[in-house]
């Protein structure tokens, strides 16, 4: 299981609420601070919620987003 401190720097994570149909990208380095050192994806979907309908999504997606310094121009699209 991946854990957050290994996709800081070339992934990016999002909340998806199937609901709401929103879609959020995630501040992982802050989730990484507030879950621990050793926190997996698994851990931070057990914990993630939706801004707007508070509901807990249980859902993200992990994209590859490339090292910081060559960002891939990655779009999502419904
Ligand atoms: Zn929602």
């Amino acid at each position: 299981m991946q854990k957050l401190s290994d996709l800081l720097e070339s992934f990016r994570v999002y909340a998806v609420c199937v609901p709401c149909g929103r879609m959020e990208a995630l501040d992982l380095a802050r989730a990484a601070a507030r879950l621990g050192e050793g926190a997996t994806v698994a851990d931070l979907r057990a914990r993630v919620r939706c801004g707007a309908c508070r509901a807990f999504t249980r859902d993200v997606r992990v994209v590859y987003v490339g090292p910081e310094d060559r960002r891939a121009d990655f779009r999502y699209r419904r």
